[in-house]
């Protein structure tokens, strides 16, 4: 391919072609280091029998390196300004299919059952930053079949995802994404990959989607919501933050009780605690609850 993007002679030479605007709103931050590319691509484990959703081509950087690894493509991009650079850029390649949308509103489930069968697919993107956490807890939360999801995000974001309890970046982000998938943190990626640089670290993340969940809590969406109620008032007692969220409506001495059953202090905080003694508490009250 003699238009081939990812060094920034040929991307600025797109750009000024089309006389294209960055638009801040939409996160738009292109790569411009193929070493970084070259780097996404491998750790997703592309292979021609992959069908890869991309999240924002942008000027189409990444769908190059894509649509030579995989055998189909479907790339969602938000920005209307980008669709007759991405015409050109991608022109040589026939297993790539661009759509025009938000990807917040687009059924991912029925992309997948249109472009691969509905067989798991694998999604690689260097994310819009602004809507990081609705775009990943979205496809883990509609239950798309995914084998993993490899994407470039705020580092801060990337270690949150990947710590445990005892760290300050420990929070709701970190137990969801590990309920769901294995984080594993490829590279750090600093702003002079980007053009234009964005003013925050990056890193590349892979989040490997479990078969089944690590835990087994009896109601899911019980133990969300002790999850949200524990990180919501960080600096609280995770007695008093479960009993201020309106969330819950457990009394404070149902709640002594729960943690005097996992054999927990009175006065532990929720940062304290694992997904599987999230799940442990859950499952108490679970229990309770039926008992009356
Ligand atoms: N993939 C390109 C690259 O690596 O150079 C561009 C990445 S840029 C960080 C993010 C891209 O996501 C931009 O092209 C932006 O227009 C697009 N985008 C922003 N919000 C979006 C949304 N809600 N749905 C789909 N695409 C979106």
């Amino acid at each position: 391919m003699d238009n081939k993007l990812g060094n920034p002679k040929n991307t600025i030479e797109i750009i000024q072609k089309y006389q294209f605007a960055f638009q801040k709103k939409f996160g738009q931050n292109f790569l411009i280091d193929t070493r970084v590319l070259e780097k996404i691509i491998s750790a997703a484990g592309i292979t021609k029998e992959d069908c890869v959703l991309e999240i924002g081509p942008g000027i189409g950087t990444m769908t190059q390196y894509l649509a030579e690894s995989a055998g189909q493509v479907v790339a969602v991009e938000i920005d209307t300004n980008l669709l007759p650079i991405l015409d050109e850029t991608l022109k040589g390649y026939d297993n790539v299919t661009v759509i025009n949308n938000d990807i917040l509103k687009v059924d991912i489930n029925q992309l997948v059952e249109k472009y691969n069968h509905g067989r798991p697919i694998k999604v690689v993107a260097n994310l819009p930053y602004y809507i990081t956490t609705p775009i990943i807890m979205g496809l883990f939360e509609s239950s798309v079949p995914i084998d993993n999801i490899t994407v470039m995000v705020q580092k801060e974001v990337a270690d949150r995802m990947q710590v445990g309890p005892g760290s300050k970046d420990y929070g709701a982000l970190s137990l969801a994404v590990q309920y769901y998938a294995e984080p594993y943190i490829v590279a750090n990626v600093p702003p002079n990959c980007f053009i234009p640089r964005p003013n925050v670290g990056s890193a590349v993340i892979r989040l490997t989607r479990y078969q089944e969940p690590p835990v087994k809590a009896a109601d899911p969406a019980l133990m969300f919501k002790l999850i949200r109620a524990s990180f919501n008032q960080r600096r609280k007692t995770l007695l008093n933050g479960l009993n201020n969220s309106p969330e819950l409506a457990f009394t404070k001495e149902q709640i002594a009780g729960a943690l005097e059953a996992l054999g927990l202090p009175a006065a532990v905080r929720g940062e304290a605690l694992t997904l599987a003694q999230f799940a442990e508490l859950s499952d108490y009250f679970t229990e309770k609850g039926k008992q009356g």
